[in-house]
């Protein structure tokens, strides 16, 4: 058993090394670098982090510039990288870090106590890092290890991802942990897929339970999804004499905190908003008459959402906000709304052939 465990490692080891991606972050040892790349890659493609990652150490090459920069430079480069809180964490961490010396943490619980990383995230970064025998176990490595080990319990019950890590510290070779983890992660991510696994390319196939019993689609077995709710939010267009758009700052907390939006709230009418978009932008408003209002749709981990953007004329003295021409707003806005302000910019919401007018705007 103890030859098969090790022999398995080689083998994995043996395929990364002839297969792992190129990825920016692997050329590097600095801990820095390798931070950043960790905490954009949460949730996160790494074909889509890469552009980000490039960017954002070219603005900010040291834990040091990153420290000193305004928080809003930073959630500028980080826009369209969506799940904003960690940009506002690395800032923060940055500042921490350069307050202690701008030295870097030991190990996964001294990583644990920056912002803006948890458990998973510390043990890569205490495995890539610092060397630490650790395991990341992300969503890649729980199925890999659950197929590979053929676990048929909830692969997100605590119970089961703590007998997927052990089994997983049993086959790691003391002082590689950085590169059996990213071993890992690049045969989840290339080989062992969600759906379609290619087991017939996976260097692991004789290892494995779920291939020798055909489960491989079976496993990981999940809970029951709840259906993801939707929520309606309704945007005011509020336009100067110049044409441009009033955007106002979000606090800085929830998903879009420091972010600058159209003023928005949730609700499912233009009567239910107005009083709310009042408040916000401290003006008293009316709708355009004539203009159509448009919608999109996005989708969120834990929802779904509809921004309405509905053309309005401010009829007292705008208090909050900024204006901005919406083909250029050099500010920090979140996905949703720059297509709103992409859609304005266009030509104007009753221009746009495929606006979807909601049923009770
Ligand atoms: S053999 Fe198939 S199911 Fe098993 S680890 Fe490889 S790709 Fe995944």
């Amino acid at each position: 058993m103890a030859r098969s465990k090790s022999s398995l490692t080689q083998v994995l080891l043996s395929w990364y090394s002839q297969n792992g991606r190129q990825l920016p972050w692997r050329k590097t040892k600095d801990p820095y670098a390798i931070w950043i790349s960790e905490i954009m890659l949460q949730q996160t493609r790494a074909e889509v982090v890469i552009p980000y990652y490039e960017r954002f150490l070219q603005a900010f090459p040291t834990v040091q510039a990153l420290a000193q920069a305004p928080l809003d430079t930073v959630l500028r480069l980080w826009e369209g990288l969506g799940y904003y809180s960690r940009a506002r964490n690395l800032h923060r961490a940055a500042k921490q870090i350069v307050r202690h010396g701008g030295t870097f943490p030991r190990d996964a619980k001294e990583w644990k106590e920056l912002p803006g990383i948890g458990p998973y995230t510390a043990a890569a970064l205490a495995a890539i890092v610092n060397g630490q025998d650790a395991i990341a176990l992300d969503a890649n490595l729980l199925r890999v290890g659950a197929r590979l080990f053929g676990e048929r319990g909830i692969v997100t019950s605590p119970v089961v991802r703590k007998r997927i890590e052990r089994r997983f510290l049993e086959l790691l070779p003391p002082g590689k942990a950085g590169t059996f983890n990213q071993a890992l992660m690049d045969l989840g991510a290339t080989v062992c897929l969600p759906r379609n696994p290619r087991c017939e390319a996976c260097p692991l196939r004789r290892f494995c339970v779920a291939q020798a019993t055909g489960q491989q689609e079976k496993i990981p077995v999940r809970a029951r999804r709840r259906v993801r709710p939707h929520k309606q939010f309704i945007a005011a267009v509020l336009q100067d004499e110049r044409g441009r758009l009033l955007l106002v700052r979000q606090a800085d907390r929830g998903i879009w905190g420091g972010l600058w939006t159209l003023p928005y709230v949730e609700a499912r009418s233009w009567r239910e908003a107005r009083p709310k978009l009042e408040a916000i932008t401290g003006t008293r408003m009316k709708r355009t008459a004539g203009r159509s209002p448009y919608s999109i749709t996005h989708t969120f981990t834990h929802f779904t959402a509809t921004y309405t953007a509905i053309p309005a004329i401010p009829t007292t003295r705008v208090r909050h906000g900024r204006w901005v021409r919406p083909e250029q707003p050099n500010l920090a806005v979140p996905v949703p709304h720059r297509k709103l302000l992409q859609a304005f910019s266009r030509g104007g919401f009753g221009a746009i052939p495929h606006a979807r007018t909601p049923s009770n705007p």
